[in-house]
């Protein structure tokens, strides 16, 4: 057990591991929450508890779990304590935890938490969600991050808020895109400001429309919930698209001007920071997005654009004709692993060619070594078939 502070209702609770585990008499789909995968955002914490704590289990269809991640570091309010547990879930990271003995505390609860995902895969039949709960260090609308593959643009939309594709090409290693790479249902959602008591109204809000949409709890008015984040996200709920990262290294100093909103419009040349003395400006318009306030981390703001919804659609109609068939015969593309849905593109040629190609059909970059660009397709390994009979889908 560790205690876990909350600075915007000043109070403590004691947490395990598991926070719930709650079992339904009817058969169901299963929920797996997340919260705390930063020991610094406790929201997801305490809207866990004062939901799912007064959940009545007759009430439940299937199965909800509510796992917490970075104990230690929960206990001290940090982000983390040496690594940032969010960033450890590549392929290669999971089998060095699993395979060595480290002293780096985030490994310890890496192996935890793989071990108890694992179980509960194993132990239920799905269809699963997965729901990760965080906040962030600038004040924010509240909005959904997730990978994009259609069944997590199609869960998304059922909420009343901003969703924003494409930060797996930015982030190395975060949990949602290794539960990804199983095949199933995963969004983040940042609910507010990490001690800003609307952050955990936001996020109270959304777990009860993730019961409902879910169809655990069918009998959930949510329409209050609805509300509530409608009014939070300003009612803005297109789909974005990161278009630019500012990265900054461990020791840099980065001053980023205060005040600035995640999701607030940025005009092109607009001073946003200065980076080790150097001043930053906008390369061109967008909005800002998770600017960052808070001295760890190592993404110092985004840009994003908005998605018009015509290429949504069209991206929606090749992806469901499989029309990335075509990449072989393209030059200098093959099969890298075609059941991962893995393609190589030959780095001297890679240029030519538009990145919106590949996002238009599901192709997101991953990695690069000497000669190749490797770009992963979500669709051929999600496990679309699973959710066709979900009331969203
Ligand atoms: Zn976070």
């Amino acid at each position: 057990m560790v205690e876990v502070y909350s600075k915007a209702l000043k109070k403590s609770v004691s947490v395990d591991r598991v926070l719930f585990e709650i079992e339904g008499k009817k058969k169901g789909a299963t929920i797996v929450f997340f919260a705390g995968v930063h020991g610094n955002e406790p929201a997801g914490i305490f809207a866990l508890e004062s939901v799912l704590g007064q959940l009545k289990k007759s009430y439940v269809k299937g199965n909800i779990y509510a796992i917490s991640g970075n104990l230690k570091a929960l206990k001290e309010g940090k982000r983390y304590i040496n690594e940032d547990l969010n960033r450890l879930w590549s392929e290669a990271q999971i089998k060095r935890t699993l395979q060595t003995h480290s002293i780096v505390s985030e490994h310890q609860e890496q192996k935890e938490i793989f071990n108890l995902l694992n179980s509960i895969i194993a132990k239920n039949k799905g269809p699963f969600y997965f729901i990760d709960l965080h906040t962030t260090s600038s004040k924010t609308l509240p909005f959904i991050t997730i990978n994009d593959a259609i069944i997590n643009r199609k869960f998304s939309e059922q909420f009343p808020v901003p969703i924003v594709l494409g930060i797996e090409e930015y982030l190395h290693g975060p949990l949602l895109s290794y539960i990804n790479t199983l095949g199933y249902v995963s969004l983040g959602f940042e609910s507010g400001q990490h001690d800003n008591k609307s952050a955990i109204g936001n996020c109270i809000a959304f777990i009860n429309l993730v019961l409902k949409n879910t169809n655990v709890v069918p009998h959930l008015d949510s329409k209050k919930h609805f509300k509530t984040l409608q009014i939070a996200t300003q009612y803005l709920s297109d789909f974005f698209e990161i278009a630019y990262l500012h990265r900054i290294e461990n020791n840099d100093n980065f001053d980023i001007l205060p005040a600035f909103k995640s999701f607030e419009t940025i005009k092109k040349g607009e001073l946003i920071a200065k980076h080790n003395n150097k001043e930053i400006v906008a390369r061109y318009r967008g909005r800002i997005f998770m600017p960052l306030y808070q001295k760890s981390g190592n993404e110092g703001f985004f840009l994003i654009k908005k998605i018009p919804r015509f290429f949504l659609k069209l991206s929606m109609c090749l992806r469901t004709i499989k029309a990335d068939r075509i990449f072989v015969f393209m030059p200098g593309i093959s099969w890298h692993n075609k059941e991962k849905g893995i393609l190589k593109v030959n780095l001297k040629i890679a240029k030519y060619y538009a990145k919106s190609i590949f996002h238009l059909l599901g192709y997101r970059s991953k990695e690069t070594d000497q000669t190749y660009l490797f770009v992963t397709n979500r669709e051929r390994v999600s496990k679309t078939k699973n959710y066709v009979k979900e009331p969203w889908f």
